[in-house]
């Protein structure tokens, strides 16, 4: 088996004036980081976690480098939080799959609340564990999963990347079959959806990565848009693997708008184009701001047109 379609969709929703979420864009390697901390140290936070991951060898990589790979950004955003005030406190939640197509199975690495689902035979089955309060209360009994989803405190995590010195992620493997989606998803979107509504955007989209994506954003935004939102989606079809340095499979980077992670070679099967969308939301604050001008401009107008017939 080997790596089908894939997608990118991220959006800045329609409460944030910026985008702190970056995505990994590096076939057979994947992530998505959602930054927290004041001003712009989100952003740099999500951004050295996904620059960790962009600067890795373009060797074959297994759970363990992984693992080194995941201490290594959380070091580096440690470090550089030590040592430049603004960003004190800085931390991320990372969210990373690489997909071992030899082997036929994903490995997982995840620190957060960003979360992996795959969907096999329809069913949406969340596949790594929040790292989060609300989730914890719910392991403990303290709330259901229905109260956790609306608990004021769901954006709490417990475990984030560079908020100490170490970290231990969640490394896990699990095997794959053909057919499989699997989505990466920043919690702007499953704060803002349902499981049950997340599933059946997929299925409205008949599986399709790209189209399931811009749906999903849609759907997040529709319900209200109160965080930054990102989706990863890859499908797992059946074919032989196709030899990591092959030439043929390197096309140039997707275009960013500097949410993502950027400038890295895109890799992907002959056959299945890449599709990468990005965009932000048109309605936002930005578009607030520019109606409100021209509004008080026709009011000034009005007022001069109004005084000038006085006038004379
Ligand atoms: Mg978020």
């Amino acid at each position: 088996m080997k790596l089908g379609r894939i997608a990118v969709v991220t959006d800045t929703g329609r409460r944030r004036l910026g985008n702190e979420d970056a995505y990994v864009w590096r076939p057979p390697l994947f992530a998505i980081a959602d930054g927290m901390g004041g001003a712009k140290a989100g952003e740099i936070a999500a951004g050295i976690a996904a620059d960790t991951l962009e600067g890795a060898d373009s060797r074959p990589l297994d759970a363990d480098d992984l693992a080194t790979l995941i201490s290594e950004a959380n070091v580096r955003i440690w470090e550089r939080s030590l040592n430049d005030p603004a960003t004190a406190g800085m931390g991320t939640t990372f969210t990373v799959a690489l997909v071992d197509e030899e082997a036929g199975a994903v490995v997982f690495g995840h620190v957060g609340d960003s979360r992996a689902y795959r969907v096999r035979d329809g069913v949406l089955e969340q596949i790594t564990t929040d790292h989060s309060l609300v989730a914890e209360l719910v392991e403990s009994g303290v709330l259901t999963p229905e109260e956790a989803e609306r608990h004021p405190q769901r954006s709490a995590i417990t475990r984030a990347l560079g908020t100490e010195p170490e970290v231990e992620p969640d490394v896990f493997t699990i095997e794959v079959a053909p057919g499989d989606l699997f989505l990466l998803c920043s919690d702007g979107l499953s704060d803002m959806l349902t499981e049950d509504q997340i599933a059946a955007a997929i299925e409205r989209t008949d599986g399709d990565p790209t189209a399931a994506g811009e749906e999903l954003v849609r759907k997040a935004n529709a319900e209200g848009g109160d965080d930054n939102i990102t989706v990863l989606l890859f499908e797992i079809v059946e074919g032989e693997p196709v030899p990591l340095a092959d030439e043929a499979r390197q096309t140039a980077a997707p275009e960013t708008d500097g949410a993502g992670a950027g400038e890295a070679p895109l890799a992907e099967a002959p056959e299945a184009e890449p599709v990468e969308k990005l965009r932000k939301h048109g309605a936002g604050p930005g578009g607030r701001i520019a109606a409100i001008l021209f509004l008080l401009a026709v009011l000034v107008v009005a007022a001069l047109v109004l005084y000038w017939g006085i006038a004379r």
